[in-house]
């Protein structure tokens, strides 16, 4: 497995890949690898002969007074993780590599879908990831690029700026791997104490307990949300950032919830801002 630090280098390598008939999938990261972003490079195994895994802690999504000097970085473990699953390549770019002087293009996704959920407490954080984004989608062209439903909101803004922007490539979802306890995994976990880990199963238990009142028939998401703020609120130094239950796509707000719904929470827990979800279906029923 090769680790590769240049945009030329990694150019030269998928071109010979696809130049031998491979079809290459990209899994793009910012390292600290754990369980949900190797099922996503199992994923793009099964679908691709060529995978490209990026490790790159992206500043520009990073607002002022976030987490980009302490965000977890270790290229040494994550490098053998990834050959351990047998990834054909590592990008892992300098902040210059990606952002040379004079670097001044971006790439924004309009409407209402950038400025709902995170976008509303981390203004300018799509706008880092989408350019990202765009820049290693044009560096790796890849065809396809695999992302974690774990970030439920950057999925589909992705999927909205390749289908507004014509890219050609496909966007394969793969599904949120939990620790036992039902935390979603994050690298962002690592800030948590032992005691605040174990406290944060409650996002998913409130997340559970709002599927059950659902699946029993309640379909206010007023009644909803207010299930998960309660059980959220038991955790007594929990902040919660949002609750909101919306449409999967658009991420419009739905009052009543038909047929299906994305729940999606932000809460501060201590150190660390911490993201879940859950798809509410009757077809999980
Ligand atoms: P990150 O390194 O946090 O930028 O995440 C890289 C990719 O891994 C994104 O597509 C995330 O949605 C995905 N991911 C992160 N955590 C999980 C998880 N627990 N389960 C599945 N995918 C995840």
């Amino acid at each position: 497995m090769k680790i590769i630090k240049t945009i030329n280098e990694i150019r030269e390598q998928v071109s010979s890949a696809k130049s031998s008939g491979m079809r290459v999938g990209f899994v793009p990261t910012m390292g600290a690898l754990h369980a949900g972003h190797l099922s996503l490079i199992q994923a793009a195994q099964k679908a691709c002969d060529f995978v490209v895994v990026s490790i790159f802690v992206n500043p520009t999504q990073f607002g002022a007074g976030e987490d980009l000097d302490k965000y977890p970085r270790n290229l040494e473990l994550d490098a053998a993780k990834c050959e351990a699953l047998g990834v054909d390549v590592i990008f892992a770019p300098q902040v210059s590599e990606m952002y040379p002087d004079g670097f001044d293009s971006w790439v924004e996704v309009g409407g209402e879908i950038t400025k709902v959920l995170c976008g509303r407490s981390r203004p300018g954080h799509f706008r880092g990831v989408t350019t990202v984004c765009a820049k290693l989608f044009n560096i790796v062209l890849p065809d396809a690029a695999f992302f974690g439903q774990k970030d439920a909101q950057q999925l589909a803004v992705i999927r909205k700026m390749v289908r507004d922007l014509n890219m050609p490539l496909s966007i394969e979802a793969c599904p949120i791997v939990r620790e036992e306890s039902g935390l979603a995994m994050s690298s962002r976990n690592d800030y948590l104490s032992d005691i605040q880990r174990v406290d944060a199963a409650i996002i998913y238990k409130s997340l559970l307990a709002s599927e059950e009142l659902f699946l029993s028939g309640e379909r206010r998401s007023s009644v909803l949300r207010s299930k998960i703020a309660s059980m959220i609120s038991s955790v007594d130094y929990a902040k919660i950032d949002y609750i909101e239950i919306v449409d999967p796509d658009t991420l419009m707000p739905v009052e009543i919830v038909e047929n299906k719904a994305l729940v999606a929470v932000a809460i501060e827990f201590g150190p660390a801002r911490l993201i879940d979800n859950i798809i509410l279906s009757l077809n999980n029923a």
